[in-house]
């Protein structure tokens, strides 16, 4: 499809990013504890609101939305629907599960003008089961019933820290299962769990499965996405000979159950965990069903994606001290277009950027351009690597020839080919990349 409109969130000079301008000499500060949230603020990608608290600017956005879309293709493919619970439950229901007194002080509450307690959920065992609860009857050929939401939740942190990686209020999806018993719940428990890595392994992030840590949550089987770095306050335990992994803090072996060989020990960042529940929840909230004539407890899993915190962590893992890198599907523009500078000689090329812009757009390249021409190329080419879009193409000296030829920069490979429209067109048709960064359009 056509639509070869150029909107402001397209134009670096319209566009809401407000960049942090280093002045020419300045050091960069290396050794802070998380570059790329730095470099998020720097780059006008976020902005820190609260203390663990912080808007997501128009790129910021981009990006979650395109990790959203991949995660709502996942649960669709794994048989789950989409829905949307209200952000406060009663406390009502956190005293029955018996987590308003075990969570404690990590719970935002808030009191209503009839002095009614609410909590603003950091997770929704309580409403999901309460929601079930009020449908009777629900009946086993209901189940396997699989519902999800992606939203904010809360969590009231002593200490939150490293932007994005340790908020109060973060965006998570959350998915709940519930079948008639326990093996059918194990079995959906492992599609769920193929459909995790097949999202990670999408995001192209090298990621960790252990066996998990139930904590708060409780339940009999618990696994967690990791992924490896030196900022994450996890450690993970991984056996190099057979591939066993486990969080430290369920197991603090040096040497591995299963081949005995040494495990190595890792900082690692949790971004899923996956539990399975039994009916911890289900029995106490009275989430059943009817199996002959007496209502049973619902067999019940959960499953967690910190969303934010996926951004986080593979932007830290994949960043520098001085530039910002995102995974290419990830990207909040796969194309940053520099137009010629104002008063240049090759100024006359300028409309070149809206052809250019038009062919990307059939061709699905998510674009935006850089027509800031009061810049020199060079400066708003520093900015478009910072800001870590992958692909530049520049429309500089040889642009206004009569073979006119552009510019393509390979930001991750630091390569460079000079090429036509005709080159262009190819060279975003054909290659791998472009299976990577489209893959999102064919989700939308
Ligand atoms: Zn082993």
């Amino acid at each position: 499809m056509s639509h070869n409109i150029i909107n402001n969130i397209n134009r670096v000079s319209k566009l809401f990013q407000p960049i942090n301008t280093l002045p020419k000499d300045a050091v960069i500060k290396s050794g802070v504890a998380s570059k790329s949230y730095n470099l998020m603020l720097d780059m006008g990608i976020i902005r820190q609101v609260n203390s663990g608290m912080y808007s997501l600017l128009p790129l910021g956005l981009r990006v979650l939305q395109k990790l959203e879309a991949l995660v709502d293709s996942e649960m669709t493919k794994a048989g789950a629907q989409k829905m949307l619970l209200p952000i406060l439950t009663s406390a009502t229901l956190w005293n029955r599960s018996g987590r308003l007194k075990t969570i404690g002080s990590e719970l935002f509450t808030v009191e209503d003008r009839h002095k009614k307690l609410y909590v603003l959920n950091p997770t929704y065992e309580e409403a999901i089961c309460e929601l079930l609860a009020g449908i009777i009857p629900i009946t086993s050929k209901d189940l396997p019933l699989k519902l999800y939401q992606i939203s904010r939740k809360w969590r009231d942190e002593m200490k939150p820290r490293l932007g994005l990686l340790r908020g109060r209020e973060f965006v998570m999806k959350d998915l709940y299962t519930f079948d008639t018993n326990l093996e059918n719940a194990q079995n959906t428990y492992n599609k769920i769990c193929e459909s995790y890595d097949s999202l990670f392994k999408q995001i192209g992030v090298d990621y960790v499965k252990v066996i998990g840590a139930a904590g708060i949550i409780g339940g009999s089987l618990s696994h967690e996405y990791h992924y490896l770095s030196d900022i994450g306050e996890d450690t993970v335990l991984l056996c190099q000979s057979c591939g066993y992994s486990v969080n430290s803090e369920v197991l603090n072996l040096s040497s591995c159950l299963k081949c005995n060989n040494n495990l190595s020990s890792h900082s690692a960042i949790e971004v899923g965990h996956t539990f399975l529940l039994d009916t911890k929840y289900s029995k106490p909230l009275n989430a059943t069903f009817l199996d002959g004539p007496k209502p049973k407890p619902l067999v019940m899993g959960c499953f967690g994606l910190g969303l934010t915190r996926i951004i986080a962590a593979v932007v830290e893992i994949l960043s520098t001290n001085e530039v910002l890198r995102w995974p290419n599907n990830l990207a909040p523009f796969n194309v940053c277009i520099l137009t010629p500078k104002k008063g240049s000689k090759e100024e006359i090329a300028a409309p070149y950027a809206e052809q250019i812009f038009g062919i990307l757009n059939e061709l699905n390249v998510d674009t935006i351009i850089d027509d800031r021409i009061h810049l020199t190329i060079g400066r708003r080419m520093f900015d478009a690597n910072r800001t870590g879009y992958p692909f530049i193409i520049v429309i500089g000296k040889t642009a206004s020839n009569q073979n006119p030829m552009f510019e393509i920069h390979d930001v991750k490979n630091s390569t460079r080919i000079d090429t036509n429209i005709e080159g262009i067109i190819n060279y975003f048709n054909n290659q791998d990349i472009n299976r990577e960064i489209k893959q999102n359009e064919a989700v939308v």
